[in-house]
């Protein structure tokens, strides 16, 4: 694994770039497939840090790898837009050994669809924003829950609980299945979206379990194949710890009612919280954080896929 920490990824416009987001960068390798590029970089609270994670690109590309095809493998009806793992040709004889080092661990060839602006959040345990909303109304996303649940308490069963896709610099916000349905538009584009994230869920949940680990929830994303009867196909990153909330199961009951410990970002947060930086820009995150937080993103591999870190190539 490359050591150097790739905050801006430059591939020095030998494809056209398509778009940034937080973490990642992407590239047309044609009209139908991108180079879906994960950096080091950090977000909290929806604001990208100054230096990144080493190692953390590479992390989060393998991990969606390895669940792509553990999902796949599981759920036949499931569609995803990973092609593969290989950069595309000519791109990779044209590149410099230290330019592919870098690129290469941190890629994906996928399949260039049209996003479903919803972000299909699955929980199955009750904390963040679900907790705040549960605390003010007894509601999750609108849906009516029993009386009486603490903080990080299993739901009676996982919830689907949507969020809207917003733009750049603005926040997410959570809504109730139906106005998600509505926001997709097709009724039965939104019951395959909220079917898939649900099984997703369930399998991966499963699959932690093994490993000691409670998904507490996860976040989706899916696109459409226009040129496919609209077929609704897994896109984006998939669990993750930046898309998921991971807890080491063992010690979760002694925590029930507060905040879990977790394999995520959640060292960061703290931090930020501490600091009075909570949602502030232009934060440079010292040595001994940076650190912590990569260790539990190796950790969190290492646990859920059963392979080692320094092993991703
Ligand atoms: P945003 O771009 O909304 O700020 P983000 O910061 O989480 O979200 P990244 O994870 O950095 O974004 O970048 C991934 C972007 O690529 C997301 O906007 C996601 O919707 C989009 N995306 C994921 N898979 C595909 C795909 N197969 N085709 C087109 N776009 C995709
Ligand atoms: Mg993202």
């Amino acid at each position: 694994m490359s050591s150097a920490t790739v905050v801006n990824v430059d591939i020095h416009g030998l494809l056209p770039k398509v778009a940034s987001g937080k973490v990642r960068d992407l590239f047309a390798v044609n009209e139908n497939t991108l180079l879906f590029v994960a950096s080091d970089r950090i977000s909290a609270y929806d604001v990208v840090m100054q230096n990144g994670i080493p190692g953390k690109g590479a992390l989060l590309t393998a991990m969606s790898v390895y669940w792509f095809q553990y999902l796949k493998d599981r759920i036949p009806a499931l569609q995803t837009h990973f092609i593969s793992r290989s950069l595309p040709q000519p791109l990779e004889s044209s590149l410099e050994r230290p330019l592919y080092d870098t690129l290469k661990p941190r890629s994906m060839q996928v399949r260039r669809l049209e996003i479903v602006p919803i972000e299909s959040i699955v929980r199955g345990y009750i904390t963040g924003s679900a907790w705040s909303e549960y605390k003010q109304s007894s509601t999750v996303n609108g849906i009516a829950l029993p009386s009486g649940l603490v903080e990080g308490q299993k739901l009676p069963k996982p919830l689907w609980t949507p969020s809207t896709k917003a733009e750049a610099g603005e926040k997410d916000e959570n809504i109730t299945p139906q106005r998600a349905r509505a926001i997709i538009g097709d009724e039965r584009v939104a019951a395959d979206i909220e079917r898939l994230s649900l099984q997703i869920y369930e399998v991966a949940a499963s699959r932690a379990e093994e490993a000691r680990i409670i998904l507490a929830d996860t976040k989706l994303e899916f696109g459409l194949d226009r040129a496919n009867g609209n077929a609704v196909v897994l896109v984006d990153e998939v669990l993750t710890p930046d898309s998921s909330r991971f807890w080491p199961k063992d010690t979760w009951e002694e925590h029930l009612g507060k905040a879990q410990p977790s394999f995520d970002k959640q060292f960061l947060r703290d931090w930020l919280v501490s600091q009075g930086l909570k949602g502030k820009e232009g934060v440079t995150v010292p040595s001994t954080v940076v650190e912590q937080t990569a260790q539990r993103y190796r950790d969190a591999f290492e646990m859920l896929t059963g392979k080692k870190a320094e092993d991703i190539s």
